[in-house]
Order: structure tokens, then sequence, then C-alpha cells
């Protein structure tokens, strides 16, 4: 798939196919799905200027695993036929078939196309004779040429229920787009234009990430399957084509560190346990989800790991979020708060948190019967802060403990079967 190599036709570059997708009406997304029920969705994957971590990523998904989605064994949701450059077992010709039968329309269900990997401006590389990206031969005017993928997409596009795009260099450009690059790279949506509608109506459906989380993709896949199905609704997208429930956080409101944050309390260096943002944590402004879904299988995550936040899934990365490793320059001003905060609320938390250690009657004997070690008793004043903060606790609340009757009520108690009884003359 992705090589570098000869024979492309100069004259084949994709402005005329481009314009062809683009001069089409823009259609409003469609409220109800057209198909349903299927039995099978073809899924065409396609490789531009890529490392395959996606396709690592995916293969490692657990909810849904790929496996479910491939058998047909997940409730309500159609066999996913995949079609991939590395993972299919057909190869050459016989592989490419069903690509050319999707783009002529002569498939017989419904397909998907999956872009992995930044889309590259393929004339820059014929002007040279070459290509970027590539996948197939075909013989045009008595010359064999490479397909490349960046074409391919074009063709199948306007057919495709939708179009997803995996992976941030297929979603922004990524690293290959990166200032300085040679290639003309860019993200499925730059090269679709913004125009562009899929067969149902959808523009392109993008899911960051570098790699992303595998399960992000499945979990599109399979409401995307649902909505095909005519099972559940068009899952909700944001103005950038990024699954809504997915990527509306940032990664700092779910990260396990928040609470060192919002203490004061911040890492020096690599291996600390506190907050990384002054070792260059972007987790603040980054919307991600990785450290509340882990990377796989609900395991690991950046900063569950202890990695900082670089800004993978965003559009800007990685051009916006260079030098690396360094201090964001937000964080020198918001980190300020929070430490003279934290000055005043970590040794009082500290505190609430030796009282709420010791069994109440720990206090009565004034000993703790562990072996394990000495815990100090409560200073006098410690003491008086401890009475003081029950007191604030039970000023609206009753303190927890056996009452009798008479003196929880005392106008006057009867036990309700007895109150019962003598109310309808049987005492
Ligand atoms: S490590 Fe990053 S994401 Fe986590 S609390 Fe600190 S700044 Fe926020
Ligand atoms: S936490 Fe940051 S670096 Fe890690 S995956 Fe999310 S966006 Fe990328």
């Amino acid at each position: 798939m992705a090589h570098a190599g000869t024979q492309v036709l100069p004259e084949q570059t994709l402005e005329s196919t481009a314009r062809a997708a683009l001069e089409r009406e823009p259609r409003p997304a469609p409220q109800r799905a057209p198909f349903g029920p299927l039995r099978v969705v073809h899924a065409f994957w396609l490789a531009g200027m890529s490392c395959d971590g996606c396709t690592i990523a995916v293969s490692g998904a657990t909810a849904p695993g790929v496996e479910g989605l491939l058998t047909g064994t997940i409730p309500g949701l159609p066999k996913v036929l995949l079609h991939h450059p590395v993972l299919s077992v057909e190869a050459g010709e016989e592989f490419v078939h069903n690509f050319r039968l999707a783009e002529e329309g002569k498939l017989g269900a419904p397909f998907v196309v999956i872009f992995e990997g930044s889309v590259p401006d393929e004339r820059l590389a014929a002007e040279s004779g070459g290509y970027w990206a590539a996948l197939g031969v075909e013989e045009r005017d008595g010359v064999r040429r490479p397909i490349p993928t960046a074409e391919w997409l074009q063709r199948l596009a306007p057919r495709a229920a939708a179009v997803i795009a995996i992976g941030t260099c297929a979603t922004w450009g990524g690293i290959p787009a990166a200032i300085g690059n040679p290639t003309g790279a860019m993200g499925v949506m730059d090269f679709l234009g913004k125009d562009y509608r899929s067969a149902l109506g959808l523009p392109v459906i993008n899911i960051p990430g570098c790699s992303p989380v595998g399960d992000n993709f499945t979990e599109t896949v399979a409401a995307i399957l649902l909505f095909l199905q005519g099972l559940g609704p068009l899952p909700e997208f944001d103005e950038l084509g990024r699954p809504a429930w997915l990527f509306s956080q940032t990664v700092h409101q779910q990260c396990v560190r928040g609470g060192y944050y919002e203490e004061g309390s911040f890492a020096e260096r690599y291996g600390d346990k506190e907050c990384l943002v002054e070792v260059g944590c972007w987790g603040p402004v980054v919307q991600c989800n990785i450290t509340s879904r882990g990377a796989i299988n609900h395991l690991g995550g950046c900063m569950n790991v202890g990695g900082i936040c670089i800004g993978c899934t965003m559009p800007g990365f990685p051009d916006r979020f260079t030098p690396f490793y360094q201090t964001p320059p937000g964080a020198v001003l918001s980190t300020k708060p929070a430490k003279l905060t934290g000055t005043f609320v970590r040794p009082l938390r500290r505190l609430s948190m030796r009282f709420q250690n010791r069994e109440v009657h720990w206090d009565d004997v004034g000993a703790v019967p562990t072996g394990w070690g000495h815990v100090k008793e409560p200073s006098p004043l410690e003491r008086v802060l401890h009475a003081l903060y029950d007191w604030w606790r039970f000023r609206t609340a009753e303190r927890p403990g056996r009452t009798r009757p008479e003196e929880q009520y005392p106008d006057g108690y009867e036990v309700p079967a007895v109150a019962r009884a003598r109310r309808e003359g049987r005492s």
C-alpha cells in the first residue's frame, strides 16, 4: 500500500474527480436510515501517509472488539466485510476487485470508507514521476500505473454511506502534515472539502488520536451501523465531525492526577506522582478521553502511566504543541492560584483525614490498638477543631447512635401497632 515509487501519469491528477465530487449539491444529514435490515456492510480501508498505528490500535479494541464486528455476532449489527490492505487474505487483483465494484456501484451492499494516514498531494509526486501512497495498479493509455489511495478516496467517497477518517493524520493531517513537510499532506476533510457529503448526506466523520483509542473507533462504527440498520439514531457529532460523546471533555477533566492540580501539587520530574503540567502537560486544553477510557482494554492511557499530554488528538498537533516537554505558557498563570489555595487546603485536608482515620471509641479510650506503628493522639487544638467540625456536621442533622423513645419523642411515644389498636378500639 503506502510506498514511494514511479509510473504515475501526471495528467491523472485528482483535480477532475475532486471537482466532480464537490460540484454536487450538499445534502442534509438524514434523520432516518435508508437501509436495514442489513446482512452485510463492506468497509474499505485505505492508507495514505500512515504508520499503520491506527490499524494496530483498532485490532486491540475490546468494546466492541473487531472480531465481533467481522463475524456479525453483535446483536443488531450487520456483519462487516473488511477490505484491508494488511489484514485481508486476498492479494493483488483479487483484493482490488471489490474496490472496483464499489466504485462502479456494483457491490450489491452499502459500504463505508475508512481512511488511515494523511492524504498526500499526489500532484507533487507526479511531477517527478512518482507517487506517495498507492493501492493496486491499472492500465491507462497503454501505461500501467499504481492507483494513489487519494484517488481511491476520491472515487469511492461519493457512493460511500460514510467516510470515516481514523487517527490524527487522516482527520487533520497530523505529523506528515507538520510545517516543512514536502508532501503537501492534509486530512480527509481538507481533501474532500467542506461541501462533501456521503451517499447518506454525511460530512466526513473524524476519530482523531495518534494513535487513536481503538474503542473510540469501533464504538463509533457500531453506532453508525445501528443507524444504518434503522435501530438507532444518527450519533451526535461535533462541529469538526468528532463523536461528541467521546471528545467533548478535556483530558484534564478526567485525569487521574486532577486532584493534585486542584491541591496545587506539581511534579518536578518524570516519575513523580503529582500533576504533570509543569513538565509539559497540555491536558487542560485538549479534547481526549484516554485517561478515562484507557488505551487498550481500559488499561494504560498517557497520564495513567506517567506520560504528559502533547495534544495528539487536536487539529493543532503537532505544530501548536511544540516545543514538547516544556511548561505550556497558559500553565504558568493557571498553576499560581492552585498553589496558593493548596497552601491552605492541603493542611486542612490532612487534619480532617487524620480525624476520619480514627474509630469513634478510640477517642474515648485515648489510644489506637494497632501493632503496626504509633499513631499520635490529637493535640488539644486539633481536638477543638474536630469538635467544631462535628458541631458543623450535625447542626441540621441527628447524631448517629441509640436513642430511647422517650428522649426522641418528648411529647409522647406509642409503639405504632399499639397506637393503631387503640384507635380501632381493640385495646
Ligand atoms: S497531568 Fe495534565 S491532565 Fe492531568 S491533572 Fe495535570 S495538567 Fe491536568
Ligand atoms: S492524553 Fe494527550 S497525548 Fe495522550 S492520547 Fe490524549 S491527546 Fe494524545
